[in-house]
This record gives C-alpha cells, sequence and structure tokens, in this order.
C-alpha cells in the first residue's frame, strides 16, 4: 500500500511549430483517486500526460505535486512518478528481472528486491511468474509485467498512457477493470490516457476531456459521462447531444423546463426561473412505450410524446432514440420488447422518465 499525493498543473500552455497548442488553465487529481484524460488521437493527451509526469517542461506554466511547484529537474519529485506506456518496452530475460530493473536503478538492497518484486507480482496477478522468459508471455500478462515493473517501485503518482490500446477489446475490458482494482487498493494518485470512453468510465473516478490541446469537461465520471458539455463531446461519448430549455417553474425541488414548441420536462433540480440550463437523461433510466400505452412506475413525471428517429443494434440490445420537441432522448430496448411494442422509425412514441433521472446543469 502506497500513499498517492495530489497532482495538479495550472497555467499550462505548450504550442507546437505543427500549429498545435496544449492549453489547460487548470487540472487537478486529488491525492489516490484516478483521473482518465479521455480524447480522441491527437487531442494532446500524451502532451498532457508528460507535461504532469515531469517528462516535458511546457512553454509556460507549472506542476503541483502535493501542493508544491516541481519541474522536470526536480529529482525527489521524478522518482516520486512511475509511467506504463502502450508497448511494455520488456528486455529480454526472465520476468523478475523485468519488474527488479528500477529497483538497482534506485540502488535498492539485493534482498530487499526479491521481496518486493514477488510482492508486486502477486499484486498484479502474477504471483509464479518470476522465473518465465519474457518471451512466452501473452500481451495482457506483458502488461500486467509493465504495470507491477512500474508499481514495485513504490510511486505517489502513476502515469498511464493508453496502456490497454494494443490488446483486443475482451482482453482490454478485462484488464482494465483489474487494473482499475489493483490501483484502488493499491491508494496511488493516478493519471490513465485513454481515447476509449468505456474504459475511461471503468477506471476513473474523475474525467477530463480533451479536445483540440484543450480540457473541455472535466469532473467526477458520473456527471461527466452522464451529462455531455456540448454537441462535440456527446458524439465523441457516444451520446445525443444534450437538451437545451429555460427554467419556467421552481418549487421543492422541482424545476419545469421548456424545451422546444409545447414541450416541458420536470427536473429534480434547484435553479431561478429564467436559467438556460442544458440537460439529459442516462439511456438506463428512459422507458419507451407505444403511444397510449400506460407504462412505468406512477411516480415518472415525465410522459411526453415523442417520434422514433434511430434505431441501431447495441450488442444484445437495441438503442432507440426519439425526438421530444427538440430533445433527442435515448433509450435501450430488448429485441423482445421492441418486436412487442413495433416501434419504428417515423412513429409516434411515448417516452417517461423520472424527475429523479434528468441530469441538470446550467449552460
Ligand atoms: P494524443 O496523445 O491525444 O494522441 P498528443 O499529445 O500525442 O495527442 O499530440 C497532440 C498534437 O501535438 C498532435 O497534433 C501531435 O502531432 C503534436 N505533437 C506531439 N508531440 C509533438 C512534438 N514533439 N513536436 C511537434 N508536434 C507534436
Ligand atoms: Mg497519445
Amino acid at each position: 500500500m502506497t500513499v498517492g499525493v495530489s497532482l495538479a498543473a495550472a497555467d499550462v500552455r505548450h504550442p507546437f511549430r505543427s500549429g498545435f497548442t496544449l492549453d489547460v488553465p487548470r487540472i487537478e487529481v486529488p491525492a489516490g483517486t484516478t483521473l482518465a484524460l479521455l480524447g480522441p488521437s491527437g487531442s494532446g493527451k500524451s502532451t498532457l500526460l508528460a507535461v504532469l509526469g515531469l517528462l516535458q517542461t511546457p512553454a509556460r506554466g507549472r506542476v503541483l505535486l502535493d501542493g508544491e511547484e516541481v519541474s522536470t529537474r526536480d529529482r525527489r519529485a521524478r522518482l516520486a512518478m512511475a509511467a506504463v506506456f502502450q508497448r511494455p518496452y520488456l528486455f529480454k530475460g526472465t520476468v523478475a528481472a523485468n519488474v527488479e530493473y528500477g529497483l538497482s536503478l534506485r540502488k535498492v538492497a539485493r534482498e530487499k528486491r526479491a521481496q518486493r518484486v514477488e510482492m508486486a507480482l502477486e499484486r498484479v496477478g502474477l504471483a509464479g511468474f518470476a522465473a518465465r522468459s519474457v518471451a512466452t508471455l501473452s500481451g495482457g500478462e506483458a502488461q500486467r509485467v509493465a504495470l507491477a515493473r512500474a508499481l514495485v517501485l513504490e510511486p505517489r503518482v502513476l502515469l498511464l498512457d493508453e496502456p490497454l490500446a494494443s490488446l483486443d477489446p475482451l482482453l482490454s475490458r478485462r484488464l482494465a477493470a483489474d487494473f482499475a482494482t489493483i490501483l484502488r487498493q493499491d491508494g496511488v494518485t493516478v493519471v490513465w490516457v485513454t481515447h476509449d470512453h468505456d474504459e475511461a468510465r471503468a477506471v476513473a473516478d474523475d474525467v477530463a476531456v480533451m479536445n483540440a490541446g484543450q480540457v473541455v469537461a472535466h469532473g467526477p465520471s458520473a456527471d461527466v459521462m452522464t451529462l455531455p458539455a456540448d454537441e462535440w463531446t456527446a458524439e465523441f461519448l457516444g451520446m445525443e447531444p444534450p437538451g437545451h430549455g429555460v427554467v419556467t417553474e421552481a418549487g421543492e425541488g422541482l424545476v419545469h423546463i421548456a424545451c422546444g414548441a409545447a414541450t416541458e420536462i420536470v427536473a429534480a433540480a434547484s435553479y431561478e426561473p429564467g436559467t438556460r440550463v442544458i440537460f439529459a437523461v442516462p439511456p438506463e433510466d428512459v422507458l419507451l412505450a407505444t403511444a397510449d400505452a400506460r407504462v412505468g412506475p406512477l411516480s415518472a413525471r415525465n410522459r411526453l410524446r415523442g417520434t422514433v428517429v434511430r434505431i441501431e443494434p447495441r450488442g444484445a440490445t437495441w438503442r432507440v432514440v426519439a425526438k421530444v420537441g427538440e430533445t433527442s432522448l435515448a433509450s435501450m430496448v430488448s429485441r423482445a420488447a421492441l418486436d412487442e411494442m413495433g416501434l419504428r422509425v417515423g412513429e409516434a412514441a411515448q417516452v417517461v422518465f423520472k424527475a429523479t433521472a434528468v441530469r441538470v446543469a446550467a449552460e
């Protein structure tokens, strides 16, 4: 068990000659939590990670480790960090030799090294692998070795740059869940770069979404991943764009939001009348039904008329998108339910959800 420390950067600006500029006024990772840097290729994730990890000095800006300003020249700060990359970069030899390497560089006594290597291998699920040649490892095992090699250093901060991106999807999903558990138990502070929003959901406490060198959304995963800040973020996260509306009535923890001609939704939130808001409803919380059916809990405050605009397969279920006024709302529907209701693109549907399911933010 290590104890992570907080990591932050402020006023970071780093232009490249290509015209790309990393521009991050503020980013924070509380001690012992995992932040996912999530964005498409070329959005600046690796550059920001390198700045946070003291591998690159930005043209402008500060990095704070445990509240103190640090730089790439700070040996102590650099020793507090370890990294895992997409490729494990193992050298020929045994698993133990690879995991031990950093300890010998740090001049840890030989007697202690073997014990720490063994513990690190156990933590990543590779007990008994010490004597194996790395040439015989699967891709997933090699990436576990890379994680052990970082954790054996007992870092206060761990940086991972798309650590699972070269593994097949099933394996990378499984490893993401495993790694997240290991890191949480370890207590280390983590910055995890990924382009995969499901991976970010699986591993992170907080998520920072990046686009074109900027952080366009940053907050608890449960907030960022359920209410996209704008159209771009929604599309990137595979969600419908947020609804836009104006609060018309407020009281007793509920607001009425007018959103398009003759359409109003009720949400559990507190905003003054007149406030412009964005909102979204997680697909898991939206029920669809034929126009006249009586469905959903009686307590569902929202029973709206909509039109089905898209039906898309998503694994074993179907994602059905209905337009309600100006707003698109998605729902996950089983094949059986889809058949039974006979929902078709262009036809009317009833869209039902509770006031407490609606996520709202001031625009
Ligand atoms: P990501 O990790 O999100 O894919 P990067 O941080 O690697 O993005 O890169 C962001 C942008 O900066 C890209 O356009 C990339 O080509 C450019 N870039 C990255 N490193 C350098 C560099 N050393 N010199 C010039 N341009 C770079
Ligand atoms: Mg990258």
